[in-house]
């Protein structure tokens, strides 16, 4: 099946939009075994018109996006219409969608909106749960006159109205065209605390074993996803070679992130975990608070950033740091344990590190940060780390090595060496 896309947006050729509408649909099709075969980028205007017809010509499905609004540079809907000689229809049930997501807002429903329950005679209305602006689908036989073979969707630009409208209107159709779409399956493995190239090591002869199989591998925010795609049979396959060897490391299988699965953890567990930051600046406790229900397992943290903080927040003696350095093991249990007993919290987690670029020592070059997680019936653990680089990365991948001590001792596991 060849499917082509075309995006459309002046601000996408300005370099002022990245095209993330492209890569996302990019990824989602993949998943299901079809690799778009074209992607075109059109400016706002009569282009997009030219663009579609091209497209529609060579291919059994084009996905178009953007210019759906209500202004007069959102042209994709006319142009179809034009395109395939469809009149258009005030469509009731567009209007009605309209008329209440504007109450809710108590606005009244302009003009310029009301364009958008314009519907092309023939075509399908694709609700927009998050938008105004209704995709629409356009079967094959719609441009059969025209001698194409092309089903045709329209996608509103923002991806927040995009996305769900793929997932929900645009694969499920493509599943039943395709001839084995409906047992196809994706899935995502997310391993943390091993990189990419080890994960290839571990367990790649074994995944290009199994037939029709597809493999991926993506790494974001200090993980790598595994993504195991294929029929059901090759992807359980694959997924018992990936536990088997990676058991332990597996975040998630659901696409959930660490901090979700901890908040997820310490919630069934009716715990609490409190923060004691210094070099992350609060990036842990902003990680667990950006999961929602976080409120039932966070009541407070601290970012302790100076010696003289770590001393009069979590009761870290003058001494202990003065004989081994605020980062040291010794330091980071105490913060944890300080925090541990201030807070009330079942679980404390501390970092203590050098985020650079200055600062370092050849003792201690920067990116050299220990962490340490105490809690209540546990011994405390301590892990030194290295994670040179920029502030951020330091940031983000300490966060991470911390949350993932964190799921270990929720999950019962040992702490990898
Ligand atoms: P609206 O009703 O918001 O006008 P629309 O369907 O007409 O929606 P556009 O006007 O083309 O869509 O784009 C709206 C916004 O969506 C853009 O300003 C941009 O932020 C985002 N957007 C559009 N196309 C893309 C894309 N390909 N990738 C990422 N973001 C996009
Ligand atoms: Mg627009």
């Amino acid at each position: 099946m060849r499917v082509e896309l075309v995006n459309t947006g002046t601000e996408l050729l300005l370099g002022d939009t990245i095209n993330t509408n492209a890569a996302w649909i990019g990824q989602r099709l993949a998943a299901l075994g079809v690799q778009v075969a074209r992607q075109t980028i059109v400016p706002d205007g009569a282009i997009i018109r030219v663009a579609i017809a091209e497209a529609a010509q060579r291919s059994d499905v084009v996905l178009v996006s953007g210019g759906l609004g209500p202004t007069n540079d959102d042209l994709t809907r006319e142009s179809t219409a034009e395109l395939l000689s469809l009149d258009m229809e005030l469509n009731a049930g567009v209007m009605e969608h309209l008329s209440a997501y504007f109450a809710k807002r108590g606005k009244p429903v302009s003009e310029a909106t009301k364009r958008q329950a314009m519907v092309p005679r023939g075509a399908t209305v694709l609700p927009n749960a998050f938008g105004t602006a209704p995709g629409l689908y356009f079967p094959a036989e719609l441009g059969a006159p025209l001698g194409w073979n092309a089903h045709l969707f329209l996608l509103p630009g923002p991806p927040r109205e995009l996305k769900p409208m793929v997932e929900n209107e645009v694969e499920t159709r493509l599943r039943e065209w395709l001839p084995d779409g409906a047992s196809r399956r994706v899935l995502y493995l997310k391993v943390t605390g091993v990189g990419e190239s080890d994960i290839v090591e571990a367990v790649e002869k074994q995944l290009e074993a199994i037939a029709g199989l597809d493999l991926g591998y993506c790494i974001r925010n200090g993980d790598v996803d595994v993504r195991l795609a294929g029929p059901s049979a090759a992807v359980n396959a694959g997924a018992a070679v990936v536990r088997g060897a990676l058991g332990d490391c597996i975040v998630s299988e659901d696409r959930r992130i660490i901090e979700e699965v901890i908040v997820q953890l310490l919630t069934d567990r009716g715990e609490w975990v409190s923060t004691a930051e210094s070099c992350t600046g609060g990036t842990i406790a902003s990680r667990i608070t950006d999961v929602s229900g976080s409120s039932r397992v966070f009541g407070h943290g601290w970012v302790t950033y100076a010696n003289e903080a770590k001393q009069q927040h979590l009761g870290v003696s003058a001494e202990l740091i003065e004989t081994h350095g605020a980062v040291s093991e010794e330091v980071a249990r105490a913060m944890a344990e300080g925090a541990l007993k201030k807070s009330g919290a079942d679980h404390a987690i501390s970092v203590t590190g050098i985020a650079g670029p200055t600062g370092g020592t050849p003792e201690k070059p920067v990116g050299t940060v220990w962490i340490a997680l105490a809690s209540k019936n546990a011994e405390t653990w301590a892990q030194k780390r290295f994670s040179p680089g920029s502030r951020d990365r330091f940031k983000l991948l300490t966060s991470q090595a911390a949350l993932e001590m964190l799921r270990r001792r929720l999950m019962g596991i040992a702490l990898r060496p």
